[in-house]
């Protein structure tokens, strides 16, 4: 019996990768949908054939029950998932992989992996589960190390306690997503968060990177949903107290979340959980054109009746995920809950959608899914489902597309609205330029680039757009094409007034961006209480801020 792997450069498990037959019976539907000629299929170089360099480091004895310097293991360990990533791993170029691949069973093996690590001051890279967009687990980590160990927590799994009188589950950092919502469900109970990587990302990553999940509204990123967090510092053990709320100086939770490893690994945390939802219910609503749309999603974002699904999608990216045919912008609106339901709110926001010259389409009801994703009877012939289907499959696509030759990746902000209309312009506009700078490709009509925009979340005080960038790509050179695109897009962000990142976190790729938008001083405080945790500067090396 062999061991069943996950891919070690792209999206799933080794035999989930399409073989050539598969992909080739995709070239049609690329050329239909997308207009891209498809020249060739290739195939992903075989794991055998990678040059690797020899690892630095021999496990060592008393470790050497979970710590490996196996091809697979340091290779599928090396990077991320962005696009670049992906691109990178499917044809064999590994700048830098990890010299051993640790995945502890317990706290104690965690406490003498790092111990052994600062003894030979060897940089440490936590790794939940690998899905980072932004370099945040690639052993980039400067000369200043004799090695470099990942750390793996994906067997620290479980739902350890549920406080079932405050509605609270202690469960460990390497949890999937399916992994912990599996074990909730037990009890009824759910997290309710769904990042799209919810299938391989994890709670300890999620909190690492304050990540953004199901709630289109409120409740949008994991910090909402954490009440304590415990993590291992290389300067002993960093334990919040659970609370529901304090107002007791600056949060400890509140400099963990979002830290993404550079002041010590997550082991475990205490998360708020909820009933799971029974009554649900979502509509699409048309409108001319996305700013129509965005002044409609502006009023529902102010209305307080705060809609757990709220995206709004240009016509191009209506059409490219099929849930609409690319003439009109699609909102599509959620409310759900485990107590009652929720038709009176959904009126309220058709009614407000419809005084903002939208046309609402049927209210449907849905099941109660346990990923957010499984609709229920209503769904045949549901611009929502469809939407939310192609959204689930993005990711095993994206390889395929990788394969047939189609530049495919993301970027995402978020910006308030007094500035947003003129925000828009100025990304759209840019990330346009930008592709047909690097693009061989006509600018119009069939055939040509795709730049849409979507919104994922909406406060009151803005929205955050996400953009999708489709075009075909010059073989073998994807990864400066797509870091041109990158940079153009990141500069219009910032000097737009937008965020680098509103929920992909910083990690080494958005890391000059990131430098220009915080203050000065708090990455000198940050840069201070790394010192204070991890005085060797062993964790994470180059994301967030220098070692001091
Ligand atoms: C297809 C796709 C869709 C995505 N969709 C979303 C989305 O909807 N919302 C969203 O927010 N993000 C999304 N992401 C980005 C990514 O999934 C998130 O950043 C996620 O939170 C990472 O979790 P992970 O467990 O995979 O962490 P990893 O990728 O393993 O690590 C991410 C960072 O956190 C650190 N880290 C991980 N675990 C720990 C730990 N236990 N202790 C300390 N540090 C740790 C790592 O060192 C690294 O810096 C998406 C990515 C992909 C590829």
């Amino acid at each position: 019996v062999t061991e069943r792997r996950r891919k070690h450069w792209g999206w799933g498990w080794e035999d989930e990768q399409p073989d050539r037959a598969g992909l080739e019976a995709m070239v049609p539907l690329v050329q239909e949908r997308l207009g891209f000629e498809v020249e060739r299929v290739e195939e992903p170089i075989a794991i055998g054939d990678i040059d690797l360099a020899p690892p630095r480091l021999r496990p060592p004895e008393a470790l050497a029950g979970f710590v490996s310097d196996e091809r697979h293991a340091r290779l599928s360990h090396a990077m991320g998932k962005a696009y670049r990533d992906v691109v990178r791993g499917f044809r064999g170029i590994y700048e830098r992989t990890p010299d051993l691949v640790a995945t502890p069973a317990d706290e104690d093996d965690l406490v003498r992996m790092l111990e052994w690590c600062d003894q030979r001051h060897l940089a440490v890279i936590p790794y939940g589960g690998g899905t980072s967009v932004v370099g945040g687990v690639e052993p980039r980590v400067g000369r200043g190390y004799r090695g470099t160990v990942t750390i793996d927590l994906g067997r620290l799994d479980r739902v350890v306690e549920v406080d079932e009188p405050s509605m609270a589950a202690r469960i460990q950092a390497g949890a999937t997503g399916p992994g912990l919502e599996t074990q909730l469900a037990e009890r009824g109970l759910t997290l309710r968060h769904f990042p799209q990587s919810f299938e391989y990302s994890t709670l300890g990553g999620w909190i690492a990177t304050r990540a953004g999940g199901h709630f289109a509204t409120l409740h949008t990123h994991i910090d909402d949903l954490v009440e304590s967090v415990r993590a291992l510092t290389p300067a002993g053990v960093w334990e919040s107290r659970r609370l529901p709320g304090s107002g007791a100086g600056p949060s400890p939770d509140r400099m963990l979340i979002g830290s993404e490893g550079i002041l010590g690994l997550i082991t475990e945390a205490w998360v708020r959980v909820r009933p799971r939802p029974v009554h649900k219910v979502s509509c699409v609503v048309e409108f001319d054109g996305f700013r129509e749309g965005a002044e409609a999603v502006r009023a529902l974002s102010q209305s307080g009746l705060n809609p757990a699904n709220c995206r709004l999608l240009d016509p191009l990216e209506a059409e490219t995920t099929g849930a609409g045919d690319g003439t009109a912008a699609l909102l599509i609106i959620g409310f759900e809950s485990a107590f009652g339901p929720v038709d009176g709110p959904m009126a309220q926001a058709t009614e407000c959608a419809e005084d903002h010259r939208g046309r609402a389409g049927p209210v449907r009801g849905h099941g109660a899914g346990g990923d957010g994703s499984s609709g229920g009877p209503g769904d045949a012939g549901d611009p929502a489902a469809s939407w939310r289907s192609a959204f689930l499959q993005a990711p095993y696509l994206r390889d395929s597309l990788v394969a047939l030759g189609v530049l495919s990746e993301t970027f995402e902000s978020a910006v308030t609205w007094d500035r947003f209309g003129e925000f828009h312009s100025i990304v759209m506009e840019a990330a346009r330029r930008a592709v047909a700078d690097v693009v061989d490709a006509p600018a119009d009509g069939p055939g040509a680039p795709r730049v849409s925009c979507r919104f994922t979340h909406v406060y009151p005080d803005g929205p955050a757009p996400y953009f999708t960038v489709l075009a075909p790509a010059r073989r073998g050179s994807e990864v400066e094409q797509w870091d041109e695109i990158k940079a153009a897009v990141s500069e219009a962000l910032i000097s737009a007034g937008g965020t680098i990142t509103h929920h992909h976190a910083v990690g080494r790729d958005h890391r000059p961006w990131y430098d220009l938008q915080r203050p000065d001083r708090f990455a000198e405080a940050l840069t201070a209480a790394k010192q204070a945790v991890d005085p060797a500067g062993l964790m994470n090396p180059g994301v967030l801020v220098d070692p001091a």
